[in-house]
């Protein structure tokens, strides 16, 4: 929703490519993920088999894409990419199965948004590493049974909830990306500012990665456009205070929240009484959709303690309140 310019929006895709980590040694943070990942991809390569198939969830920008390839990679393998949305037809994904070589990867992001009758036709290739598929129409249909090279699916997902069982049944490995601290931050900024050449001092890197909402993909936004307000208004360092002026410009507030998180936060403490409030109520009043405000914005606001979900509904916490200078109007629900 951020981009709206194709240009732009190629220009960032490319930028991110840049900046994406390509061996699991670079890759920062996460620490137990990669602990167990690296037993799997040893495992699995001395026994000469593919990598079970693995499943990543979390919320956007925290590292799902980068590690599929870093996946690969690792694997000496090969790597196919295509989301849940793009594989339209079985033949779509037929044509990408029978591509892969031994070992390799196929990466499917958003893959709980796969259709059903391509889902259906993941199920065998996953577990016989086969698939049958119907050629002809009428009476001459006849379905023909496709084998495959041992591969790895590597599915992406926001939330591993969002799932059907039968898919996540098939994923032998099911890893979590959570939100990053503020030192993994930090050092993927400093990464980041050497690779793009700018010139950053480690206060700069620090407020930067204080209020990157734990997301890398936000960290390494936020240093490009604080190089383009150092660039223009200061002598192109960005130290603590053109970090700071330029976050401001940005209208990212001091705790990271941006605009739709502290929408969120007035609409639940002003308009409903801090709740509690329906997902779907708060959605409306808002005007996002409900699934955004549930996969993107809400569990950086749970994790930070502004915000609840409890079985009756949103409640905003003592934190919101605080945060957003305003009396608790009703204290007797923290
Ligand atoms: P996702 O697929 O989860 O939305 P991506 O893998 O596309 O996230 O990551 C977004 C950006 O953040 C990439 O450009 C990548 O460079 C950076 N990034 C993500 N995780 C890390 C990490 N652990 N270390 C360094 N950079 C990272």
């Amino acid at each position: 929703t951020e981009f709206t310019n194709p240009a732009w929006k190629e220009q960032e895709e490319e930028l991110e490519t840049t900046l994406r980590p390509a061996v699991l040694k670079e890759f920062v943070g996460q620490q137990r993920l990669v602990e167990k990942l690296k037993i799997y991809i040893q495992a699995a390569k001395k026994r000469g088999e593919p990598l079970d198939h693995v499943l990543l969830f979390g919320p956007p920008g925290l590292g799902k894409t980068t590690l599929a390839h870093i996946i690969a990679h690792e694997l000496n393998a090969g790597i196919k990419v295509t989301s849940g949305p793009v594989l339209e037809r079985a033949g779509d994904l037929a044509g990408l199965l029978t591509n892969l070589n031994f070992s390799d990867v196929l990466f499917i992001d958003e893959v709980h948004r796969t259709n059903r009758v391509v889902e259906e036709y993941l199920y065998s290739a996953m577990e016989d590493f086969r698939i049958d598929i119907m050629i002809d129409k009428g009476p001459s249909a006849r379905s023909i049974q496709l084998d495959l090279e041992g591969f790895t699916l590597v599915g992406a997902t926001t939330r591993a909830g969002l799932l059907t069982s039968p898919i996540r049944a098939r994923f032998g490995i099911v890893l979590r990306l959570d939100y990053y601290n503020f030192e993994d931050l930090t050092r993927i900024i400093t990464r980041s500012a050497g690779i793009l050449n700018i010139d950053i001092t480690p206060e700069g890197a620090a407020e930067i990665a204080r209020r990157s909402r734990g997301t890398p993909r936000i960290a390494n936004r936020l240093l490009r456009r604080c190089r383009d307000f150092a660039q223009v208004r200061a002598d192109g360092v960005i130290t603590l205070e053109t970090a700071r002026d330029a976050l401001e410009m940005l209208e990212v507030d001091n705790l990271g929240l941006d605009e739709m998180d502290l929408r969120i936060l007035k609409t639940l403490v002003k308009t409903f009484e801090g709740g509690p409030v329906g997902l779907q109520n708060l959605a409306v009043a808002i005007g996002e959709e409900a699934e955004t405000i549930e996969e993107v914005y809400e569990p950086y606001l749970i994790q930070e303690g502004f915000l609840k979900r409890t079985s009756r509904g949103r409640i905003a916490l003592l934190r919101a309140y605080e945060h957003l200078n305003l009396e608790l109007s009703n204290p007797k629900r923290q």
